[in-house]
């Protein structure tokens, strides 16, 4: 674990210049494979897999850089990265469970993580709750006997409800295996492992790459923890990341600190205008004074970011349409963490007025603010409510 600086992390960690001619980026080592000399330097090799180069699915320079300011980011031992977020979750919950085993879950966490703790595990006999997370007597309730981690996701990234995570640790006991799904809040803004998580993971294709140009995930851990998903869940299933993927997160990240920090307060003076707007009927940001998890979010976290969402008052969903229709900055997507501006209506899983995708309500808009002209984008929702 470092005690250096985020952003001593973030410029110099792990970038061993001298082995790499004073290189000030770091190589792309865009290689399968490394050679040895002799076979009996081979046979070495084939021992080190995880810590030296020998195959690019196990270890590569590159992405070894990559993993040391994960980890130091995250205040962890050691890092994996993979070739999506979704990889990094599966990993991290296969890992620690297997048939006959229980999951406590926070409910409505990410889509995908949802699909496969509450669907794809039941095939191989691992059994799930989901659970109302913002009472931590919920998650204590629902600890069983063959239950073998609690799985939280504090704020989830739809309805932004939060998770105590020290009282999770204290009402759970040391034993509990805690993994925590830290994509909204990113290294810069919450370090779960300090709270009392043990697995901390993140969808790297949002804040931590910070362009929208690759998809992958990282898991923060203990060195067994990591030692052990390595052996199994990384090489096994191999959704490992790719060099030129894991170079554009370095060259991402380098901006991680000063990223999130712009677009909070972006996002700030956009709350500020949303908060008291008479057609904003329910508005779901952390650091929203009106927030019910205010103070949590106040204590546990040390920033929100770019990313909310809030229910409009309209009469219909052609009404949410022609506001989400005129509101040209924010693209019309998935995902986030960007520079440029999203938006995600619910009413897209919505057909003649019913959906069965979906619990969440039609007029709920999830939005991401990128790096925009706060007073151009209050203009542009002004213009968008006087519409419905
Ligand atoms: C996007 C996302 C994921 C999945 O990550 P991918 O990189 O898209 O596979 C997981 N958790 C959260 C909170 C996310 O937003």
């Amino acid at each position: 674990m470092s005690d250096r600086s985020i952003k001593h992390v973030l410029n110099h960690l792990g970038e061993n210049r001298e082995d790499y001619m004073g290189s000030v980026a770091p190589p792309i080592f865009q290689t399968s494979n490394f050679a040895f000399d002799t076979v009996a330097e081979m046979r070495k090799g084939i021992d080190n897999e995880f810590t030296a180069p020998f195959y690019t699915r196990g270890y590569n320079p590159t992405v070894a850089t990559l993993r040391k300011k994960l980890a130091a980011l995250e205040h962890a031992d050691d890092a994996l990265v993979f070739s999506s977020g979704s990889a990094a979750v599966a990993a991290s919950i296969m890992s620690e469970v297997k048939a006959g085993d229980h999951i406590v879950c926070v409910q409505k966490p990410y889509s995908w993580t949802y699909n496969l703790v509450n669907d794809y595990l039941s095939k191989y006999g691992v059994e799930s709750t989901f659970v109302d997370g913002r009472d931590v007597q919920n998650i204590k309730n629902a600890i069983q006997a063959n239950t073998k981690m609690v799985y939280l996701e504090s704020p989830n990234s739809v309805t932004f409800e939060l998770q105590d995570i020290a009282a999770v640790r204290a009402a759970v006991g040391e034993e509990m295996c805690i993994a925590i799904d830290n994509s909204y809040c990113t290294p810069i803004y919450q370090n779960p492992i300090d709270l009392g998580a043990n697995i901390v993971i993140h969808s790297a294709s949002k804040y931590l790459s910070g362009h929208s140009d690759i998809v992958a995930g990282v898991v923060c851990s203990d060195q067994a923890r990591i030692d052990a998903m390595f052996r199994k869940e990384f090489m096994t299933i191999g959704a490992a990341i790719s060099p030129n993927d894991a170079w554009l997160l370095i060259r991402g990240l380098r901006t991680l600190e000063m990223r999130v920090n712009e677009v909070s307060k972006i996002t700030e003076e956009v709350m500020r205008y949303l908060e008291n707007h008479p057609k904003v009927e329910v508005l779901n940001y952390p650091f929203s004074r009106r927030h019910p998890q205010y103070d949590l979010a106040k204590k546990q976290m040390k920033g929100s970011g770019g990313l909310f969402s809030m229910q409009v008052k309209a009469d219909s969903i052609a009404q949410v349409e022609t506001f989400c229709n005129n509101l040209p900055s924010f693209l019309i997507t998935c995902s986030w963490g960007g520079y440029e501006s999203l938006q995600f209506p619910t009413c897209v899983f919505y057909k003649d007025g019913k959906s069965e995708k979906t619990d969440l309500p039609w007029n709920l808009i999830r939005f991401y603010i990128g790096h925009e002209d706060p007073k151009e984008i209050i203009a542009e929702f002004d213009r968008a409510f006087s519409m419905i």
